[in-house]
């Protein structure tokens, strides 16, 4: 279906649990996020409800992300039931890749296309700081399971922080030379625990561009809010999502719903829908709720001007 500014909606982005086994520091507090009341999360079964009447309603395309969707239990399920739908053409979830090598296989049989894991950095210490506690080596071993399953492509999703990472910019470059692997620079975001200190850390995706002279822009996807380059001779791509520098406002084609059952229809934007109380209350009114919250899409976010309310959320319930 369409929006107001004529954008075809087609894409819904689903966090089903705000819950992680990380806590990258622009995402979580060092605490983590107080557990909330069960009653007040959605349930796997609503969610999959909800996402029969989206597909309904035009969306094809699902991501499932968190938190950290591979530590939800019934998982592997709720995949297998969502690519049940007929309208669902296109499965993909968004990991951190700590739980993949588990998990790979039966997600794979479940229904799941693609897979996007963040990995922020290669080096064992620095990887252990950014997330506080993880280790790299089991997210290498998720990657090579995936590659080996043939769960193609494999999108690497780094962002760049500064003083944390721009050193390995060209090392994650390189990964695409040899295998199917997208590497993905994300700009960071002033959202939840990065509101206050994106800026002073943000490194423009403009930067690392001028730093790897050497690649070759691809043609652009209007699908896809990423611009896509390639090293001669690569296997895989190399993509920019600039969300801050230069907005893909015009070409959203997405939805998202958050743990506790609220549709955003802008991540920048504090506004939000209850979808949880229709669904457990009015079940028959969610088609046209769902068809309204659409139509409350912004035409672009207001980052970059003084209105701007900081978004409180975290990554985390949102799913990025
Ligand atoms: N736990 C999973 C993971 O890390 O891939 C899925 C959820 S995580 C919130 C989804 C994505 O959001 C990750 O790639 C993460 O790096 C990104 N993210 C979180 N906070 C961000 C921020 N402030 N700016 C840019 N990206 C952010
Ligand atoms: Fe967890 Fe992903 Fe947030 Fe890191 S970015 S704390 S892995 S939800």
């Amino acid at each position: 279906m369409k929006d107001t500014y004529n954008r075809r909606i087609n894409y819904m982005r689903i966090s089903i649990t705000d819950l992680c086994n990380l806590r990258c520091l622009y995402c979580m507090p060092e605490d983590g996020i107080s557990k909330k009341n069960h009653d007040d999360m959605m349930s796997l079964e609503e969610i999959a409800e909800v996402t029969k009447v989206a597909a309904k309603l035009g969306i094809n395309k699902v991501r499932i992300t968190g938190g950290e969707p591979l530590v939800k239990k019934g998982i592997v399920d709720f995949i297998a039931a969502i690519s049940g739908n007929e309208g669902i053409k296109d499965i993909a979830i968004t990991t951190n890749g700590l739980l993949l090598k588990d998990y790979a296989k039966d997600l794979k049989k479940a229904g799941l296309k693609r897979v996007n894991i963040s990995i922020d950095s290669l080096k064992p210490h620095r990887y252990k700081e950014i997330t506080r506690g993880g280790d790299v080596y089991k997210v290498l071993d998720g990657i090579q399971e995936a590659l080996k399953l043939g769960i193609k492509p494999i999108k690497l999703n780094v962002v760049v922080i500064g003083g944390y990472n721009e050193d390995e910019i060209e090392e994650f470059v390189y990964l695409t030379k040899n295998d199917e692997i997208d590497v993905r620079f994300i700009e960071l975001m002033p959202l939840g625990q990065a509101a206050n200190w994106a800026k002073e850390k943000f490194i423009s995706n403009e930067t690392i561009m001028k730093r790897m002279g050497n690649l070759i822009p691809e043609q652009h996807q209007t699908s896809s809010p990423a611009k896509h380059f390639k090293l001669p001779g690569a296997k895989g791509r190399v993509g920019f999502i600039n969300p801050i520098s230069s907005h893909f406002c015009g070409e959203c084609n997405r939805i998202r719903l958050t743990s506790d059952g609220k549709l955003k229809p802008c991540l920048h934007s504090n506004k939000e829908i209850d979808i949880l109380n229709v669904v457990r209350h009015m079940p028959k009114e969610l088609e046209n709720v769902l068809i309204n919250a659409i139509q409350t899409k912004p035409e672009k976010h207001y980052l970059d001007t003084d209105d701007y309310e900081l978004v409180t959320r975290n990554m985390a319930e949102i799913g990025g």
